[in-house]
């Protein structure tokens, strides 16, 4: 199949452009212009020295040799870890602040959860001199103190959010009315593949070099192509990234990992293919954890980078027609992954990338298989969370 979003920004029947009328203005700009502007040859010279000189790339794909002989087959990481700020919402943020700039914007907005994507914005806004703020509810902000201080410290303003759960939702809508209140000079960086079109689509595309060096180094690696991708599932944009240039190749089976949380039953996941229902979500058609009367529910995850109720319409699309499996792990047996790529490869994961790691341990292999494990970020920023829950399981 292909992957392609419509002029409308759909793909089958998820995506599209639900926002409020204030914001048309905005939306439409990037709608008219951010495939010309991205195509651009000086664009794209512009992007992939950064890529390369600031955030790190092309990152490597390592051979897991212990993993490898303890699932018996061959199993690869892909080592978005090692990039600058410790995951992939670099490509994303490089990407926009560039195409912000050729629109003339002076300021950039973001909403943060978990705060690597306000870092990650925080960044770039110093790297070319914007002023950045970044929407965060007080309750994150609580939580992430230390990534509220890496923002802080890179210049950018944090606004705490006060309404509602004082989670990331709250900050979305802040981020909004702030978008709508300065629609001309200001550019609002989304950190996955949500939102309104053309969000999803131009996310999808920064992110697709992750899948785009993935096949070239299969290349040089012997040559055969993977069998299996396997990638973590928040909003979905490493997952994206990372199956980008396979969708069209029925071969290789592509397999996004969502938090179950507590048990897909328990009331407190995060598993949106398996709970969720269609509906309007952050300006776009997609599947999300509703009530009966359509309001969004709350998700939990370990994970804050996976605590979203929602998917990105690519991938409600890439669920509903089949062409990827979307499974998911809990959040103990998220621990377990963790510990298993510390203790045999002697990389610790971000706990999102973990759910991804810990799925191997529930797959079957005959031995013939070349399985693509998407590193999706460095676990520093979870050392509190690993030391807390492992205890003396991480002694043994
Ligand atoms: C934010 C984050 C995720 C989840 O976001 P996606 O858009 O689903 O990729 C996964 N892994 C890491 C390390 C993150 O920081």
């Amino acid at each position: 199949m292909r992957l392609e979003a419509n002029e409308k920004g759909f793909f089958g029947e998820f995506g599209g452009a639900y926002v409020p009328e204030m914001l048309y203005p905005n939306v439409r700009e990037l709608q008219d212009r951010y495939v010309e502007i991205t195509g651009e040859a000086a664009f794209q010279r512009e992007l992939n020295e950064l890529l390369r000189d600031f955030a790190g790339r092309p990152t490597p794909l390592f051979a897991g040799r212990r993993l490898s002989a303890l699932f018996g087959c061959e199993i690869l990481l892909k080592r978005e870890d090692l990039l600058h700020t410790g995951a992939h919402k670099i490509n994303n943020t490089i990407g926009q602040i560039l195409l912000a700039k050729r629109l003339g914007k002076t300021r950039i907005i973001a909403e943060t959860g978990a705060g690597q994507h306000g870092v990650a914005t925080a960044t770039v806004c110093a790297l070319m001199g914007m002023p950045c703020v970044v929407y965060m509810g007080e309750v994150d902000m609580q939580r992430q103190a230390l990534n509220v201080g890496r923002m802080r410290m890179l210049g950018a303003e944090v606004r705490g959010v006060s309404s509602g759960s004082k989670t990331l939702k709250d900050a979305t809508n802040e981020a909004m009315r702030d978008w709508i209140a300065n629609p001309h000079d200001t550019h609002y960086i989304i950190g996955s593949v949500v939102g309104p079109h053309p969000f999803p689509d131009m996310v999808a595309r920064f992110q697709s070099v992750i899948s785009r060096e993935i096949k070239e180094q299969c290349h040089v690696l012997g040559g055969r192509q993977p069998t299996h991708v396997i990638a973590c599932v928040g909003g979905g944009s490493n997952a994206m990234g990372g199956f980008f240039h396979f969708v069209e190749d029925e071969k290789v089976a592509l397999i996004g990992v969502e938090a179950a949380g507590c048990g897909i039953s328990s009331g407190r996941s995060a598993a949106t293919t398996a709970l969720g229902q269609p509906g309007i979500l952050h300006g776009s058609r997609t599947l999300f954890m509703q009530s009966e009367d359509g309001q969004v529910e709350e998700a939990h995850s370990i994970s804050a980078g996976l605590d979203y109720p929602g998917i990105g319409p690519q991938h409600a699309h890439l669920h509903t027609t089949g062409r990827v499996q979307y499974v998911s792990v809990t959040d103990d047996e998220s621990l377990e992954g963790a510990k298993l790529l510390a203790r045999q490869e002697g990389i610790i994961p971000a706990l999102e990338t973990a759910h991804a790691v810990a799925y191997l341990s529930k797959m079957r292999f005959s031995g013939s298989e070349r399985v693509v494990v998407v590193v999706s970020g460095r676990g520093d920023k979870d050392m509190g969370t690993y030391l807390e829950r492992l205890g003396e399981g991480i002694s043994r």
